[in-house]
């Protein structure tokens, strides 16, 4: 491997504030405590962010109802101005924001300059050009926007989520209360300042951090009318009931414990960028991460040496070093779950294997990792482990392939590799997964749908599909 020296991105390109409030009605102020955000990289205080409490939220969904009937009645092409504004802005500064997003993250700069940012100003790019455009969209000859929409969303992508969630949320003519993850909230709180710099008019969108009592008080609260949750399935669950029945509507994008079928005829060194990116991208905090892998039993022996090389030429380390190709992880507390995980992974039997990496001493940091002999009961073939960690299991048969690539609670996403385009399209009709990858993983892309099936919930985000959830 080559020695590589340190190229680190600017952190001074970020300007910090000690505090960061609340952003409800176009302001920032208090809430009734704070709590702390830490870059998992180095374990140093980032900043101190108010925590709210259920009155503010009651302040932000009252603000949001405010600003509904004027954002609603605006024409489609004046909404989509502000959002066109808002993608502008975000390119401009999407170096800061990159910066920004790797330090309170743990993600590698490459990844959060590269693909969280363009995708970010991507999809409100895109949305603003539904605006004027969703009596073409097929949900009837006017389409009204549902109101004022709760949104609750995780840490693993926080700017990309939010757009996820913000940009058709606008798009439609409903108006939003957002609340980041507890260990991420700093991206929100600057894409307010961004939603200023863009002149949205105050309430429109509103940010409010804390932990999960706010995000449930948030989704309870009576006058939200639309929810929309990203996180793990088991909070997911006790959202669909504490909805049920209230009117209010819901999409969940939950869990998933993705397939990735490798068939003999796959382009062997193309699968295993495809299983790295499957895997370790993001540290494996995705949803849809590729974190079973199923290969054919003849090119299993080959395929593992080649993913073994591969794997011992990932560089740990420093997000912001523009070298590393995995970053932190995201809190002790993901940390600890991946280690227990890990550990029944070898005290069930599978075999363990990380390439020899040094890791470093602040922080929170896990090797990739690699579990071989892993068989359909063991917990690692079956839970979202949501870190670097990836469990092989082999195959003989394409019909073998789908019976265990099928054998989850989830459906999510999965992947297929394959020289041959019939088996591509045999194999992918009989997958029960919202998004299919061949001979990719990990694409994304604002004009396609991306949801799930079974315990990785409902509903889609992204394309045509994305803005059904926000009109009636
Ligand atoms: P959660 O599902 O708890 O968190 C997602 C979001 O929901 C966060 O903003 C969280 O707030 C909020 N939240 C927590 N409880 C409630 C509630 N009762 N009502 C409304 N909102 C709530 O995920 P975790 O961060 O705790 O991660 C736990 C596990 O979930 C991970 O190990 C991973 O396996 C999985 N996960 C899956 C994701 C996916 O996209 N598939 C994304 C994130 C996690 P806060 O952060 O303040 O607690």
């Amino acid at each position: 491997m080559f020695e590589y020296a340190p190229a680190p991105e600017s952190r001074s390109i970020v300007s910090l504030d000690s505090t960061y409030g609340l952003f409800i009605d176009g302001e920032f102020g208090d809430g009734k405590g704070t709590f702390k955000t830490i870059n998992p990289a180095s374990e140093e205080v980032l900043a101190e962010v108010a925590m709210a409490a259920p009155e503010d939220v009651d302040r932000a969904v009252a603000a949001a109802r405010r600003a509904f009937g004027p954002w609603s009645a605006l024409p489609g092409a004046e909404r989509a101005k502000f959002l066109f504004r808002i993608a502008r802005i975000i390119q401009e500064r999407s170096r800061e924001l990159a910066v920004l997003e790797s330090l309170d993250n743990g993600k590698p700069i490459k990844e959060s300059r590269d693909v969280d940012l363009p995708l970010v100003a991507a999809h409100f790019f895109y949305y603003a050009g539904w605006a004027d455009k969703l009596r073409y969209a097929g949900f009837g000859d006017d389409p009204k926007p549902l109101g004022v929409a709760g949104q609750v969303i995780p840490w693993n992508f926080p700017l990309l989520m939010l757009a996820w969630k913000i940009a058709p949320a606008l798009a439609a003519g409903n108006t939003v209360v957002l609340k980041p993850a507890e260990t991420t909230p700093l991206s929100a709180l600057f894409f307010a300042d961004v939603c200023r710099q863009a002149d949205l008019p105050p309430g429109v969108v509103n940010i409010i951090t804390g932990a999960g009592d706010t995000g449930r008080y948030l989704v309870e609260h009576p006058d939200v009318d639309k929810v929309a949750f990203t996180g793990s399935t088991e909070v997911g669950r006790q959202i669909a009931r504490s909805v049920a029945g209230t009117g209010k509507r819901l999409t969940l994008e939950l869990g998933g414990k993705a397939a990735n079928i490798v068939f003999d005829d796959a382009p062997i060194d193309q699968a295993v960028e495809g299983i790295v990116n499957g895997i370790f991208f993001n540290q494996g905090h995705v949803c849809c991460a590729g974190s079973r892998l199923l290969v054919q039993e003849s090119i299993a022996t080959e395929l593992l040496d080649s993913l073994k090389r591969r794997m011992a030429t990932l560089r740990v380390g420093d997000p912001l070093d523009k070298n590393t190709d995995i970053g932190a992880i995201n809190s002790a507390a993901q940390l600890a779950k991946i280690t227990e995980l890990s550990e029944i992974g070898s005290s069930e039997g599978a075999e363990r294997w990380s390439p020899p990496c040094s890791l470093p001493d602040h922080g929170f940091w896990f090797a990739p990792t690699i579990f071989t002999g892993v068989t359909q009961a063991h917990r690692i073939a079956r839970e979202e482990i949501f870190g670097p960690v990836l469990s092989v299991l082999t195959f003989r048969t394409p019909e073998e392939a789908i019976e265990k690539a099928n054998n989850t609670p989830y459906g999510l996403s999965a992947g297929i590799w394959t020289d041959k385009g019939s088996r591509i399209l045999a194999v992918a009709d009989k997958l029960r997964a919202g998004v299919v990858w061949a001979n990719t993983f990990n694409k994304f892309d604002p004009t396609s749908p991306f949801g799930g099936y079974k315990e990785s919930g409902y509903g889609r985000e992204g394309g045509r599909h994305g803005l059904e959830a926000y009109v009636a």
